[in-house]
């Protein structure tokens, strides 16, 4: 059923996803990304801060610091771990009593299980795993002509519509496809970690806390927490990282990561993969940088023996600077590179290596 009347449906959502007592980046990245649309729309749009746990009220300073104008707190004792139906129940019913336009979710694990099931329940649509967001047509045609080959020859630059136009790679990320929601509020999008920018950090910024009743009780979860098992195993923190160092099949074999790695602490970076050698077996898919990886955004990307395959180039290709390591010219890395090095990379690595410290 379609939503009656659109225009009841005002601000901009983020679900300020957290887990035990802190907030993940991409609910600060959104924040940015929502202030980023909020300007877009007009003046009296609000960048919200959905904030679900128990006993969290101190992460709504941290929210009002990263740009969010209001946060809408929901806390009880039964949302102290993520469990879908719990979540799921507090954001259909908030959606309903407050009506907002927009609704931003991280693409984590959770952000994935949950924006769907909302979605269902409000009955509107949802796109996943967002790489741009648009509100004016204007803006739009500008970024689809820079840079997809999405037409947009029949758009008017200076219609007045400020629908979301949420662009996302398809078809296995040979083209970009961009998805509207033009007939249901909310509008709802999840985002990849890295994809968007933070703002600038406020120390002390202030803003609205409405306390969210809370309807929900214990036969409303049907899963029974028993357990939290922490991962044991070292994680990389790509999405963190200021300086990455991929390594792709140029590397030859898996000690090739011995290598990368020497690199990586030798200019204080984290080891990056290609899929190529996640699925060989060579490395973790921790590791992996790409649409099926993690988007990342580092000051400095070394892709070392990758060819720039589009999905790999999906995840790394917002990096402040890229420096493309391989054997051959030709190699479509380069095409995205801002420093391109023709060699072998068991030659060029030790080189960089050794002037790294001189520089
Ligand atoms: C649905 C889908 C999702 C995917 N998701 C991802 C993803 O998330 N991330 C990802 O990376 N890929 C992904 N892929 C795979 C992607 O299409 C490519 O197959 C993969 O990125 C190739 O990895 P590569 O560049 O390491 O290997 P190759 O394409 O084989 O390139 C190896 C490169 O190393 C160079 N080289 C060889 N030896 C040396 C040397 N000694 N010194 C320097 N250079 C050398 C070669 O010239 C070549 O350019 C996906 C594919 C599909 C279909």
């Amino acid at each position: 059923m379609a939503t009656e009347n659109l225009s009841d449906y005002k601000d901009i959502w983020v679900f300020a996803e957290q887990r035990q007592g802190k907030l993940m980046n991409v609910a600060l990245e959104l924040i940015g990304e929502g202030y980023n649309l909020s300007r877009e729309i007009g003046a009296d749009t609000k960048v919200c801060a959905l904030l679900i746990g128990n006993n969290i009220d101190d992460l709504a300073k941290e929210c009002f610091e990263y740009g969010a104008d209001k946060v809408y707190l929901v806390q009880d004792p039964l949302l102290e771990n993520y469990t879908t139906d719990a979540y799921t129940k507090v954001i259909t019913d908030a959606i309903h009593e407050y009506k907002p336009e927009i609704v931003l979710y991280g693409a984590t694990h959770i952000g994935r299980d949950l924006a769907p099931r909302v979605a269902a329940r409000v009955d509107t649509g949802l796109t996943a795993d967002c790489t741009h967001l648009n509100v004016k047509l204007g803006s739009y045609i500008e970024y689809a002509k820079e840079n997809t080959t999405l037409n947009t020859d029949n758009l008017d630059p200076n219609d007045p519509d400020t629908g979301l136009k949420m662009t996302r790679p398809a078809f296995g990320g040979n083209l970009m496809a961009t998805i509207i929601c033009p007939r249901t509020r909310p509008q709802m999008s999840t985002v990849r970690p890295g994809v968007m920018s933070k703002r600038e950090r406020v120390e002390g910024a202030v803003g609205e806390i409405e306390n969210v009743n809370v309807k929900l009780t214990a036969a409303d979860i049907r899963t029974e927490l028993i357990r939290v098992v922490r991962e044991t195993k070292e994680m990389v923190s790509l999405t963190d990282a200021d300086i990455i160092c991929s390594g792709g099949r140029g590397l030859g074999g898996p000690d090739g990561f011995k290598l990368i790695k020497e690199f990586a602490d030798k200019v204080g970076g984290v080891v990056g993969s290609s899929r190529a050698c996640v699925d060989s077996g060579w490395i973790d898919h921790s590791h992996q940088v790409g649409q099926t990886g993690t988007t990342v955004k580092p000051t400095i990307y070394f892709a070392c023996g990758i060819s720039g395959a589009i999905q790999h180039l999906a995840g790394m290709q917002n990096s402040d600077i890229i420096v493309a390591i391989n054997k051959d010219p030709e190699a479509p890395i380069f095409e995205v590179a801002d420093y391109g090095i023709v060699g072998d990379l068991y030659k060029v690595i030790p080189e960089i290596m050794e002037r790294w410290d001189a520089e």
